[in-house]
């Protein structure tokens, strides 16, 4: 949000260029389309990225490819998956130290994960 502020294609405070369409700008360059989001959102979800690579998402294909492969082997068989690499997977989407590892709270972290996963895939 910080690199946003002080972007010169930041409109009203809120938006990447114009609101909801964007607009076509010139960047080192090339003729570039802002993206027309509002830039708090957009900056809240792991990952989106700025459409001029000004930054970046903290969250790759390969992070979801990884989190994909885990659920995958959850769902053939829960009782054998290494809750350790959920909370490395957890820790990577939500930028946020998991705090509590009783069996409800992974369910509901997992169905979370499922959620994040289908929201990158958009
Ligand atoms: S997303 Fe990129 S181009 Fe848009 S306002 Fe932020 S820094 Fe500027």
């Amino acid at each position: 949000m910080s690199i946003c502020q002080s972007c010169p294609h930041l409109t009203g405070g809120q938006w990447c260029g114009k609101p909801l369409t964007g607009g076509m700008v010139e960047h080192e360059g090339k003729e570039m389309k802002l993206c027309g989001c509002n830039v708090r959102a957009k900056t809240a979800l792991r990952w989106t990225n700025c459409p001029l690579g000004k930054w970046s998402a903290d969250i790759t294909k390969s992070d979801v490819r990884k989190a994909k492969s885990w659920l995958k082997k959850y769902d053939a068989n829960p009782e054998r998956v290494n809750n350790k690499e959920l909370y490395e997977l957890w820790e990577k989407f939500t930028g946020k130290k998991k705090s509590s590892n009783c069996l409800p709270c992974i369910k509901t972290d997992i169905q979370e994960l499922r959620k994040m996963i289908l929201e990158f895939e958009k």
